[in-house]
């Protein structure tokens, strides 16, 4: 689950993270008075949305102004008049897709003299199952591309859990970056506060983009990007009330309620898959025979009927979707509640276009027979690859 920046500066600010001041808003009229709260000389507006890229950014909409999503301003006004450009209007980053999000929320922030912008993070490393500081002297920029082309400037490194963070930990940071004398210490301090909100909230990601360095000597967080494990958040009830559903996918959010794995993707065939690895595998055969998922979807091994008949829902009310193809090896999963789910989804919403299915396993004549009698235009199949040739046989022709 991914927060908003303002949220994510909360938590920091709660650890004791040093963090500008700052008011969010999601009406113009509140923006002038929300910015007069602030101390100026420099007031910096920024698009609150789940996407990084906002100060590169661009606007679809003419009239929000030719800039991106952080503006910085020099008076209450100007700031208030730049919130009320970007309220409503649709804001394109490199991470939102060229669909682009809905500005629905303004931070508005103290702004900070920079003297250099660094580039931290603090995620889960699956190989070494544990917690990794990453930092590089290329702040502010897209590090994926520093990552390319020098990563020489980017140092990563995992903390043992057993042990935890120390400050040695910390004045690697430091060094990495060129820190010097108290900068150190203040680093160190930094580093430990992080480790210990990002342990402690099942963070996933900790991105600080930029750490800042200023011309007093201190640093700052000026952005913040956080993820939490959706796994943990049972156990953070205040994290929780964070969640903006505004900013998910629809579909997503319809699954997520269904406790679906589903991930919605750019491509034409949908898949109705139990299994994590049958629903990969599935997914790489569309490939092999020419066309692209839509999405991925493991129904899961104990799915009722019910939940069933929302996936295959979510699937048909994809408008990129041209044909479905169920993929069922029925172990736990029985092929007749499959069966049953798909044809009470079809009766609910109807079936437009090609529908391959291929069952295998528990139940599977039964499963078959369900299908059979439904009288729905279904094309059977064999196999995995049968399945997966005759489905995007049936899109492509
Ligand atoms: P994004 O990563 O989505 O583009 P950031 O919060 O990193 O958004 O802002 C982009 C840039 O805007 C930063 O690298 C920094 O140079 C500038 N900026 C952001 N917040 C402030 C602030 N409070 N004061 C001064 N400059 C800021
Ligand atoms: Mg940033």
């Amino acid at each position: 689950m991914n927060i908003h920046e303002y949220q994510a500066k909360a938590i920091l600010r709660d650890y004791g993270c040093p963090v500008s001041d700052g008011r969010a808003v999601t009406k113009a009229e509140e923006a002038k008075t929300a910015a007069g709260e602030l101390d100026g000389p420099l007031w910096v507006v920024k698009a609150q949305i789940h996407a990084g890229g906002r100060g590169k950014g661009s606007f679809k909409e003419a009239d929000a102004g030719e800039k991106g999503g952080v503006r910085l301003t020099k008076s209450v006004e100007e700031a208030a008049e730049e919130a009320k450009k970007m309220l409503g209007r649709t804001l394109v980053t490199h991470q939102t897709g060229p669909a682009g999000k809905q500005v629905n929320r303004i931070y508005i922030e103290d702004g900070s003299d920079i003297e250099s912008e660094f580039y931290l993070a603090l995620l889960v490393d699956r190989v070494t199952s544990q917690i990794s500081f990453v930092c590089s002297t290329e702040g502010g920029m897209d590090i994926e591309e520093v990552a390319a082309s020098t990563p020489e400037k980017i140092l990563s490194f995992s903390v043992d859990p057993a042990a935890g963070y120390q400050p040695y930990h910390g004045r690697r940071v430091a060094f990495m970056l060129g820190l010097e004398g108290k900068q150190v210490k203040a680093c160190v301090d930094l580093m430990g506060k992080l480790y210990k909100a990002f342990v402690e909230k099942d963070m996933e990601m900790l991105e600080i983009n930029p750490l800042i360095l200023m011309p007093d000597g201190n640093l700052k967080c000026l952005d913040a990007k956080v993820g939490f494990d959706g796994n943990a958040l049972y156990r953070h009830a205040d994290i929780l009330a964070l969640r903006d559903e505004t900013e998910e996918d629809p579909k997503e959010l319809a699954a997520s309620k269904y406790d679906l794995n589903y991930i919605a993707l750019d491509g034409e065939i949908g898949c109705m898959v139990n299994g994590a690895g049958l629903a990969m595998a599935t997914m790489d055969i569309i490939k092999l025979y020419g066309a692209e998922p839509a999405n991925f979807l493991d129904v899961g091994g104990g799915a009722t009927k019910e939940k069933v008949t929302e996936a295959f829902k979510i699937i048909t009310s994809d408008d990129n979707v041209k044909g479905i193809l169920v993929n069922i090896f029925g172990g736990i999963m029985r092929c007749d509640v499959i069966a049953e789910g798909v044809v009470a989804a079809v009766k609910e919403v109807g079936l437009q276009v090609p529908l391959v299915v291929r069952l295998e396993g528990t139940n599977v004549e039964k499963g078959k027979e369900i299908i059979n009698t439904s009288g729905l235009n279904v094309i059977a199949a064999d196999d995995l690859s049968d399945g997966a040739e005759k489905i995007v046989k049936a899109v492509k022709g």
